[in-house]
């Protein structure tokens, strides 16, 4: 009697995601800079959710490792937030905006009232979508939710984030937590 022939075990890929609150896009255009490292990366993992690298309009459930850019400006990046919070197992705070709100957090140095009549000046009458509910303070990523590790850089090396990724699907630590870069701006 013929046996029936073994299934390959094809390896699970890693659920991966990246968010962008407010920055500039930068950090995402470093992780664009890892060229070839990408299809080590897109071996390794499945990309769920990307701003900026897939067209996703919902942030999914299941999420393994999220790669958030960018500092809290608004309310809707508050929620937005907790929304990759409860739904990643683990988060990743990339780039200076998103540990201490870097550039994004000049606009503390403005007249409590300049951001957003700047903004207002700008925009249509009655826009839609309707204009971001500005925080009052911008907030680092920490501030809002638990965050898992750190890479600083404004932006990151390409370098240091292909080396937070392979720590990662190594199962390895994924950087010292501890590490915290000075304020700037
Ligand atoms: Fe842009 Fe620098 Fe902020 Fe990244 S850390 S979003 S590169 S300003």
């Amino acid at each position: 009697m013929s046996q029936a022939p073994a299934t390959a075990t094809v390896p699970e890929r890693l659920r991966l995601a990246t968010a962008a609150l407010a920055g500039c896009s930068g950090c995402h255009m470093a992780l664009l800079d890892l060229h070839l490292e990408l299809l080590e990366l897109a071996a390794h993992t499945e990309l769920v959710a990307s701003a900026m690298l897939c067209d996703t309009k919902h942030y999914p459930d299941k999420v393994d490792l999220c790669l958030v850019e960018g500092a809290v400006a608004s309310e809707e990046h508050r929620l937005f937030a907790k929304r990759i919070r409860q739904c990643t197992a683990r988060v990743v705070a990339l780039g200076d905006c998103a540990i201490h709100t870097n550039i994004t957090g000049l606009r503390h140095r403005c007249p409590s009232d300049l951001a957003p009549r700047l903004v207002l000046s700008e925009a249509p009458a009655g826009s839609d979508p309707p204009l971001p509910q500005l925080l009052e303070v911008v907030l680092p990523l920490e501030a809002v939710i638990a965050v898992d590790a750190y890479l600083p850089g404004c932006p990151p090396r390409a370098g240091a984030i292909a080396s937070l990724l392979r720590r990662w699907w190594q199962q390895q630590p994924l950087i010292d937590a501890e590490v915290r870069p000075q304020r700037f701006g």
